[in-house]
């Protein structure tokens, strides 16, 4: 599980189910368990506090914008 936080402000975004190696590109929204300071205007997915861009709304997932949040915790690497 990682946790998103915005690089702007440093506020937690969501926690987010990391399935597989590699970078956060794309988050699954239904992986997203926790929301916290995150909100949707129009397409964009940003940052509730500081209005951040955090991604773009892609339908089944978000197209994520890598340098606008940092993350830690632990990836997945199996399938549960
Ligand atoms: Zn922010």
């Amino acid at each position: 599980m990682l946790t998103l936080k915005c690089s702007k402000c440093k506020g937690k975004l969501f926690r987010y189910l990391k399935i597989g190696k590699g970078e956060v590109l794309k988050c699954y929204k239904d992986r997203i368990t926790d929301k916290f300071n995150i909100e949707e205007r129009g397409e964009c997915l940003v940052c509730s506090v500081c209005g951040n861009k955090i991604g773009v709304d892609k339908g089944d997932y978000y197209s994520m914008v890598s340098k606008s949040f940092k993350y830690r915790g632990a990836k997945e690497n199996k399938q549960r």
